[in-house]
């Protein structure tokens, strides 16, 4: 199997794809009577012109992206949300009922539910005690049938950047596609690796407006890949996955970078303070390292003292499910007070001892 093949590497049925021609592929001006769209107009503010159908490619918005994060244009992909290119490379390159995806537990849930969606089998290879990728056993993994491996640096939830030779190491070995998360890239001390999608054709970088940007409700997602995954990704997308209200938010949000960074930093220092006094909590028995903006942290009973939280309205996430996760709690990075009430809660949680009120 060759990692530079990548049509080899496609589904034959996607390979024989005839992709769908939208009214927009083909002209986006002139008297528009192709597309059955409704030439009154829309009933609310209508600058977008929302009762037409946008362009596929939001050329603008790819620019913006390509030039800021140092790709060419044609490397940028847009999905709704990143679980979207999740999706659409696991039903691109894995056969259902036949191939498989490899992932490394604990890791983001979707690279599995996708796959599992897909009828698509998942080898998981957990992460090391130290969260670190056993990059031999991952090799040795690999066959004909593990088409894409996931990884996810900084990676959620355990919050650490992978180790960056390792992460190389595997895209230049494993004979597949290497997709790497980097939804929290920009909380952490690494640079980007959508730059490398230039010199590896079976590496797709994927990142998003939720995090960083602060554009959740947005629903962008971003796929970094070579010319030739991209073609692949452009063929099997709906063809109006983003909308017009989306990419002009977003090409807004390029007005606004230095609000982003200020916000980037404020979020740094208060990941460093809500670290040192979690650590601080008698009761807390690990706070791991971050390069994201959340933490994961270790305290007996966790479960108990997650619902504890959670019946007094602070809202975090219970990971005791999860390999090498036994007892711990993932908490995102709030405002300063938001953060406060946390660690007051939890302090008066701990102090008053859970296993009293255990039957
Ligand atoms: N990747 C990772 C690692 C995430 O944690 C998340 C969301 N929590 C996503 C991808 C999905 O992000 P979105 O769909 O909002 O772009």
């Amino acid at each position: 199997m060759n990692r530079n093949d990548i049509e080899q590497l496609v589904r034959p049925n996607i390979r024989e794809l005839k992709p769908y021609r939208s009214a927009r592929d083909d002209f986006g001006s002139g008297t528009l009577l192709d597309a059955n769209e409704n030439a009154w107009g829309a009933p609310v503010p209508n600058r977008l012109n929302l009762h037409r159908y946008p362009v596929p490619v939001h050329a603008q918005l790819r620019q913006k992206v390509a030039s800021f994060r140092g790709v060419e244009p044609d490397s940028v992909f847009f999905g709704n949300g990143s679980d979207e290119p999740i999706d659409l490379l696991v039903r691109i390159f894995c056969k259902p009922g036949v191939d498989a995806i490899v992932t490394t537990p604990p890791t983001y849930g979707m690279y599995k539910v996708s796959a599992r969606i897909n009828d698509v089998n998942v080898i998981e290879i957990p992460l090391t005690e130290e969260f670190e990728l056993r990059t031999e056993e991952i090799l040795a993994q690999a066959s004909e049938a593990t088409k894409i491996l996931f990884l996810c640096s900084p990676n959620n939830p355990t919050a650490n950047d992978l180790d960056r030779a390792s992460i190389l190491k595997l895209v230049e070995l494993f004979p597949g596609i290497v997709v790497v998360d980097e939804a929290y890239i920009d909380f952490s001390r690494q640079e980007s690796m959508a730059p490398m999608v230039q010199q590896y054709p079976n590496l797709v970088v994927l990142q998003t407006f939720s995090k960083s940007f602060g554009m959740a409700g947005a629903r962008l997602g971003i796929a970094f890949a070579g010319p030739e995954i991209l073609s692949w990704m452009m063929k099997v997308k709906p063809p109006y996955n983003i909308n017009k209200l989306t990419s002009d938010i977003a090409l807004q949000a390029f007005e606004k970078l230095d609000l982003i960074r200020i916000n980037l930093d404020m979020i740094r220092k208060e990941q460093v303070r809500l670290s040192k006094e979690l650590a601080a909590n008698p009761a807390v028995v690990k706070v791991f390292r971050s390069d994201a903006n959340f933490l994961l942290f270790r305290i007996p009973k966790a479960h108990e003292a997650y619902q504890k939280l959670a019946e007094k309205g602070i809202i975090v996430r219970y990971r005791g499910n999860e390999p090498l996760c036994e007892n711990c709690l993932r908490v995102t990075v709030g405002l300063p007070d938001e953060n406060d009430r946390f660690l007051r809660l939890l302090e008066n949680i701990t102090s008053s001892g859970t296993e009293t009120d255990q039957p």
